[in-house]
Parts: C-alpha cells; sequence; structure tokens
C-alpha cells in the first residue's frame, strides 16, 4: 500500500477529525505519540470515543441481512462473457438507454484491474462526462485523499467505478440521480468490471450505489447502511456516504472515516 503518513494525517485533518485512534496492543504513550495515525494494514484499531456506535475491528458477521441477490445480468449473457477489450469497446458505442444522448463521453471506470480494493459511486458528473473518467473535480480529490489516508490511490490496488456509464441530467442540464430503468440497464457492464476485477472488498459510495448492488429498496436511507458488513457476490460490501455529499456535508466526513476504518478492518480481516 502507499501513501504517506504525512498525507494521511492531511486527509484527516482535512476530515475535521481529531487524534482519537489508538491501538489496542500499544502500551499506554505520551500524548504526542498517541497523535500517530493507526496504519490502515493494522487490523485491531479502535475508536475512542467519536465513533463508539460503530464496530470497527469486528468479525465478518453480516448484521444487516439484505436477502437479496446482487443485480443480475438478464438478457446480458454477451456481456457477461466480455473480456477487458470488448467490454470497454461495448460500453463506448452503448445506446441501451436514453443517458448516450446527453453524454459527451462514456466513464467506464480506471484503476488497478486486478485491484482489492473497489469503490463505486453513482454516476458520472459534468467534470466525468468531460474528461470520461469517474471522480475529477472536487469530489474527485476528496475520493483520492479518503483513498490516500488508507494506503492506497487509483491505478495501485484500487479500482474507481459507477453505477451508471453516461452523466444523467435533468430538463435544465443539472445532474441527477440514475433512474432505476436506467441503473437497471447498465448495471451488468459493472457487474462484468467486478467479475474480471474480482476485488475482495467493495466501498459503495453513495445511497444509488449501495441500494442497486445490493438490491434494496429506493428509500433505504445511507444511514440505515453504514456501520454493516454486507455481502455482495460472496465479499464485503461497506457503505459510505458519497464525496460530493461530504463537501456540503462537513459535518458527516467523520463518520465517513468510520465507515473507511470498517473497511479496512474489514480487510485486514480477510488476509
Ligand atoms: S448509461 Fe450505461 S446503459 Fe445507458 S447508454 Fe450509457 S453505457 Fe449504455
Amino acid at each position: 500500500m502507499t501513501g504517506t503518513p504525512e498525507r494521511r494525517a492531511a486527509f484527516l485533518q482535512e476530515m475535521g477529525i481529531e487524534p482519537l485512534w489508538r491501538s489496542r496492543a500499544a502500551p499506554a504513550a505520551p500524548a504526542a505519540e498517541t497523535q500517530a495515525l493507526a496504519e490502515p494494514s493494522m487490523p485491531v484499531i479502535e475508536p475512542v470515543d467519536a465513533f463508539g456506535d460503530l464496530s470497527v475491528g469486528a468479525p465478518l458477521a453480516e448484521t444487516l441481512e439484505t436477502g437479496i441477490a446482487p443485480a443480475t445480468v438478464t438478457g446480458q449473457s454477451e456481456v457477461a462473457h466480455m473480456d477487458w477489450m470488448q467490454l470497454k469497446s461495448t460500453v463506448a458505442g452503448c445506446t441501451r438507454c436514453g443517458l448516450c444522448n446527453g453524454r459527451t463521453n462514456t466513464v467506464f471506470g480506471v484503476g488497478d484491474e486486478k485491484a482489492k480494493w473497489l469503490f463505486v459511486g453513482e454516476g458520472p458528473g459534468r467534470n466525468e462526462d468531460q474528461r470520461g473518467e469517474p471522480f475529477v473535480g472536487q469530489a474527485g480529490k476528496l475520493l483520492d485523499n479518503m483513498m490516500l489516508a488508507m494506503g492506497l490511490r487509483r491505478g495501485a490496488n484500487a479500482y474507481i467505478a459507477n453505477i451508471v456509464k453516461c452523466r444523467p441530467t435533468d430538463e435544465t442540464g443539472r445532474d441527477r440521480p440514475p433512474t432505476s430503468a436506467e441503473t437497471a440497464a447498465c448495471i451488468p457492464y459493472l457487474e462484468r468490471q467486478i467479475a474480471l476485477i474480482q476485488p475482495s472488498i467493495i466501498v459503495a459510495l453513495g445511497k444509488i450505489a449501495a441500494i442497486s448492488l445490493l438490491g434494496l429498496d429506493a428509500e433505504t436511507p445511507v444511514s440505515k447502511l453504514r456501520g454493516t458488513v454486507h455481502r455482495y457476490a460472496d465479499r464485503p460490501l461497506i457503505v459510505t456516504y458519497h464525496p460530493a455529499y461530504l463537501l456540503r456535508n462537513m459535518v458527516d466526513k467523520k463518520k465517513a472515516w468510520a465507515d473507511l476504518c470498517l473497511a479496512m478492518a474489514t480487510y485486514a480481516g480477510l488476509c
């Protein structure tokens, strides 16, 4: 894993998180030492107080049973057998839903195609549509910093994708969430990406990503999904807030960091 302690510290400072972390195994340390950040690779970390309601480092037992299989690729047998080149080419020319009409570029995904970590967002925004890459702009910077704090970066053991590959906009041209029909049309591509990557763990960024991957009701709030190790196709899935939401709701950055700690502890338990 990569990412210097300084970068991680900078991220945590940006997140508004005080030095609250300590190793269970560590002896009582001077005040200055307790400010050191726990390494993401350390499986035994615990929240001291601010995140006391979260089960960081807990066993991988599912505390929420969705009981619903991930979205299927019904009618998409060709997609389910594509290799990377075929998949990228198919997405680039896709007209399966109306979002193709307004796009500048499809936004396929980016990162290590054998990554252990997969981050899934909702759909491209204006910047992403222009660049053809997910999570650019301010939300992308925040996601990069979140990953750096975990010792990850895009292109190195992490892959970033979205539920839909084309930008959804409303009648005024502003970004909007994808509809269920658009999600259903596009999710076979993400399913194939997941099958090709074979990530060890998935982090769902925001409600749309979470409910789409877990097959949940559209009204399910993110707050009900956080703090739990879900399952997607036999691998753990952690839900946290979308970086764009965090930019507008700074107070929830601490909760997002708790989610990432849960993800790191879960991943450490797999190794
Ligand atoms: S959003 Fe997905 S299904 Fe719809 S046109 Fe774009 S690539 Fe095709």
